[in-house]
Order: C-alpha cells, then sequence, then structure tokens
C-alpha cells in the first residue's frame, strides 16, 4: 500500500463487492466494476489501469495479481471502512462527485437549467444539481444519502481499539 496516502488511488472491485464499489463511487472515489471484473478479468484490466483491486477472493495470490487489498468483512459498512483506513481515504471531502453507475465525475448544473428534468418537489427543495454527461444522469444531495454519509463519519470517529 505504497501509495495509500496520496489520495490519488484507483480502485477495480471484484464484481461480488457491488454495494462496496457503489459506496466508494458515493464517496467519489474512482472505481472499476462491472461484470466482467472478476478472476483473470479482475487482473488484467486493474494492471492496465494502475488500480487497486479489491476482493474478497482467497484465490487470487495465486493468480500474480498486481496490488490488492482483501476485503475482510461481508458487511458493506465493515468494508468501507476497512479501504478507507487502509488508503487514508477522507469519505466526506469529495462525496456526491462521481456518478454511481457510471463512475464518470459529475458536472454541477445551473437549477434553471435541469427545471424540465426533475419532480417539482425536488425543484423546489433542492438548490445543487450536477448531471453525468455520460448517461446523463441528475444529482442532487438526496437526504437519505446525507444521512448515510453522517452515520459512516460516526463509525469512522470511533476509537479503534488497540
Ligand atoms: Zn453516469
Amino acid at each position: 500500500m505504497a501509495e495509500s496516502k496520496t489520495g490519488a488511488v484507483k480502485f477495480a472491485a471484484d464484481r461480488m463487492l457491488g454495494r462496496l464499489a457503489k459506496w466508494l463511487r458515493i464517496i467519489g472515489q474512482d472505481v472499476a466494476y462491472g461484470n466482467h471484473l472478476a478472476g483473470y478479468g479482475l487482473i488484467r484490466a486493474a494492471r492496465q489501469e494502475g488500480r487497486l483491486i479489491l476482493t474478497r477472493d482467497r484465490g487470487i495470490r495465486k493468480k500474480s495479481p498486481p496490488d490488492y487489498l482483501f476485503i475482510e468483512s461481508t458487511l458493506f459498512r465493515e468494508q468501507l471502512k476497512q479501504v478507507i483506513d487502509a488508503c487514508g481515504l477522507d469519505p466526506l471531502a469529495n462525496a456526491f462527485t462521481r456518478c454511481v453507475e457510471c463512475n464518470h465525475p459529475l458536472e454541477a448544473v445551473p437549477k434553471d437549467s435541469v427545471e424540465s428534468r426533475v419532480p417539482s418537489y425536488v425543484f423546489s427543495t433542492q438548490e445543487s444539481f450536477s448531471i453525468c454527461r455520460c448517461c446523463q444522469r441528475l444529482y442532487w444531495p438526496a437526504t437519505h444519502l446525507e444521512k448515510m454519509l453522517e452515520e459512516l463519519k460516526g463509525l469512522l470517529d470511533r476509537p479503534r481499539g488497540n
């Protein structure tokens, strides 16, 4: 984990880690994820793009992989905490800056430009909107996600024992 403190680490998540991949994208991390990313497909993609592999495949070390992080838990909050700790990530610094579906960085758009594309209650209660130019999906800071981030922050602030 030599380059772990730079904050520039990119990930390739094993296809069994979909929920973790999604949450890493929510906190702004660059995560390759898809059905092709398992076994040697995962290793090949990680090597080509210089990504750190996230996997629960205990057999991976036999496949001479590049750098990888073995994910200990089956619970996504624990998985997320493990990655954040291991890589020195700040989970709140870049939250909501990346498309959860396609991993593309989001671009802020003026509120006026989205009126016809979002439900009226969203338009009247939200001030900031951003768009993924890849899939055209619109994002705004939904309340339940903010609550999740608060919960995550609490988890991280807790003393880690020993
Ligand atoms: Zn997208």
